[in-house]
């Protein structure tokens, strides 16, 4: 089991549209293996693996964390392009991508996918 980039809880394994994703129980944060980001924006996303809680999740957006998989590989933070509070964590390393609790939602409500998608595939 893996443990959160950013708070430090357990991630728990979900599943939507057959992407396999790891969650985190404490803190919401979504770890997206991969391509599995990619996948599931674009088809259809299911905005109930995202918490609807509108928990604050700010100082976890603004704290860097580390690959949950690749153990010290720091996670890059890529700023949106259209939305400067947008801040993803990437992987340079396994490319997995993190999201915090409402990220998910918000770049999928925001019209924000083609940036989103620049981004995660770069
Ligand atoms: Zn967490
Ligand atoms: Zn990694």
């Amino acid at each position: 089991m893996y443990e959160c980039p950013k708070c430090g809880g357990k991630l728990d394994v979900i599943m939507s549209n057959d992407v396999k994703l790891d969650k985190c129980i404490s803190c919401g944060g979504i770890w997206f293996d991969d391509g599995e980001l990619y996948k599931l924006l674009t088809t259809s996303v299911s905005l109930m693996i995202d918490g609807l809680e509108s928990t604050d999740t700010v100082a976890y957006n603004k704290q860097e964390g580390y690959c949950p998989l690749c153990n010290m590989v720091k996670l890059e933070r890529i700023q949106s392009k259209t939305d400067p509070d947008l801040v993803i964590d990437k992987c340079p390393s396994c490319h997995g991508v993190w999201l915090e609790r409402g990220e998910l939602t918000a770049l999928t409500i925001k019209a924000k996918k083609s940036d989103l998608l620049d981004i995660i595939k770069g």
